[in-house]
């Protein structure tokens, strides 16, 4: 059996950030990852996702640079280019997280690994211990057990896509479902939306989401609200069929894409084997330091059903391997205030609580709003203007800022300093007290005036 100081299972944005930094401690570590390194983030998700994120902004800026009188000429995309450009970069991090990796000392085992005990591994025969063992095999889509489901794609698949779909109908009202809405209807699919609720990004301030979802409607896309899929069929012609909950059907989709959520990857490691408690629905408990109910067991990233975003798994694994191997003995990661970024058209950004969680843990009369809507000087000559829409959820007398909401062009690169802010505990004075930049969307951050009473009717 071979020996090291850290197991981890699992190469993606947590495991490897956790192996890596264990390594720089000097502790022996031994990775394993079967598929492509990077996991998610790298290879089906965040990069990928961005990439065709920016293709869609640039069709944007194409077509509002005629407002600023350029002879613009719109020759189609190609996108075998795009696709071939977007993989070969992919492939270029791959090979460099693996190079990272064996660089710190890291030994990197490419197979499958499963338990065989509490702190025992197996992968291809050979069996590995150590006295600290991290999980972090992420997850994969949800797709649904439903006559016909597999005639869909998920958010993997899509990426393997050899030309922009046609006609699309999208599953989901959530982060991959308008995400991926948003940026085909900019590169030319026709996109339907169908949602369970009346709305998408449930979890979100009721301003991003009413928002966003009129943005979407006016660039064209259908939202189907308070609807659910019952059946895919195959059409004659080849298209897809989709039958709804009313009885009624809508026709000739070239693709759908189920964009449910996502389920762990704890299913494939042979826990029954340990005596490690998972969830009903295979995510793992941990407490603040990332420990599982086994002594020298720990999980962290999107199975352990806290916060599914990429830097939050990184952070994870640096503390804990901060506190295991650095000597901070007291190094763990808050899951508070975490901000976070929609790549949609336009942008949504999000960080602390929304005005309804406010007024649910202050109470009604102990919370303000101060919000904007403007249109910003980028449009002031286009004919299709997207307005931008910023809330800021302030509590107490001193009004300490306790939320910001933004939704517009450049949302997605404005956020990060402003929740530094607010991390640090910044009231409403510490905004006023702050010159304003000129002209920007951000000043709006700045100088808005005057509150509002919270309200209750979300
Ligand atoms: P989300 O949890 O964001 O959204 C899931 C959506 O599917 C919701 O609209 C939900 O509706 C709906 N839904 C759930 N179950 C069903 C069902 N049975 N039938 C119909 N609709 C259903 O998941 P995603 O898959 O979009 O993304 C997974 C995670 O990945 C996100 O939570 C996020 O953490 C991460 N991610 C982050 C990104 C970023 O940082 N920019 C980008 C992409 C993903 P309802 O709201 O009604 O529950």
């Amino acid at each position: 059996m071979k020996k090291y100081d850290l197991l981890v299972i699992g190469g993606g944005s947590g495991g490897v950030a956790t192996a890596n930094r264990a390594a720089s401690y000097g502790a022996k570590v031994a990775l394993f990852e079967e598929k492509k390194m990077g996991g998610t983030c790298v290879n089906v998700g965040c990069v990928p996702k961005k990439i065709m994120w920016s293709a869609a902004s640039l069709q944007h800026s194409l077509e509002d640079s005629i407002n600023y009188g350029f002879n613009t000429q719109f020759n189609s995309l190609d996108w075998m280019q795009l696709k071939s450009n977007r993989d070969a970069y992919i492939s270029k991090l791959n090979s460099g997280y693996e190079k990272g990796l064996t660089g710190n000392g890291v030994s990197l085992i490419r197979s499958h690994a499963s338990f065989v005990e509490n702190n025992i591994i197996e992968e291809d025969g050979g069996l590995y211990t150590a006295d600290h063992l991290v999980i972090a095999v992420g997850g994969r889509p949800i797709i649904p057990d439903l006559k016909g489901s597999n005639l869909g794609i998920d958010s993997d698949s899509f990426f393997d896509l050899s030309e922009c779909p046609k006609k699309i109908a999208i599953v989901g009202g959530g982060y991959i479902a308008v995400e991926i809405g948003g940026l085909l209807k900019s590169l030319g699919s026709e996109v339907t939306l169908i949602i369970r609720r009346k709305t998408i990004l449930t979890n979100f301030d009721k301003m991003l989401s009413e928002n966003l979802m009129s943005q979407m409607k006016a660039d064209g896309i259908e939202i189907l609200d308070e609807n659910k899929v019952c059946s895919l069929e195959h059409q004659s012609n080849g298209n897809i069929k989709i039958w709804l909950d009313n009885k009624t059907s809508i026709n000739n989709f070239t693709n759908l894409m189920w964009a449910i959520g996502r389920r762990p990857n704890t299913d494939r490691l042979n826990i029954s084997k340990t005596s490690l408690k998972i969830r009903e629905d295979g995510t793992i408990p941990t407490n603040k330091y990332q420990e599982t109910n086994v002594k020298g067991l720990y999980a962290l990233g999107d199975i352990i059903k806290k916060v599914e975003l990429t830097p939050v798994a990184i952070a994870a694994g640096r503390r804990l391997a901060d506190r295991l191997f650095g000597g901070e003995t007291n190094s763990h990661l808050e899951y508070e205030n975490v901000p976070s970024i929609v790549f949609s058209h336009p942008p949504v950004g999000t960080v602390g609580l929304t005005e309804k969680e406010a007024v649910e843990k202050f109470g009604i009369s102990d919370v303000r709003i101060y919000e904007s809507t403007f249109t910003p000087m980028y449009y002031a000559f286009s004919e299709k203007k997207k307005s931008s829409s910023m809330k800021l959820v302030v509590k107490g007398e001193d009004e300490k800022i306790v939320g910001i909401h933004l939704i517009g062009v450049g949302s997605d690169e404005m956020l990060q300093g402003f929740a530094v802010a607010l991390k640090m505990g910044a009231t409403k004075k510490h905004f006023d007290n702050t010159v304003a930049l000129h002209p920007t969307a951000s000043e709006e951050l700045v100088t808005m005036k005057k509150a509002r009473e919270a309200q209750n009717i979300y």
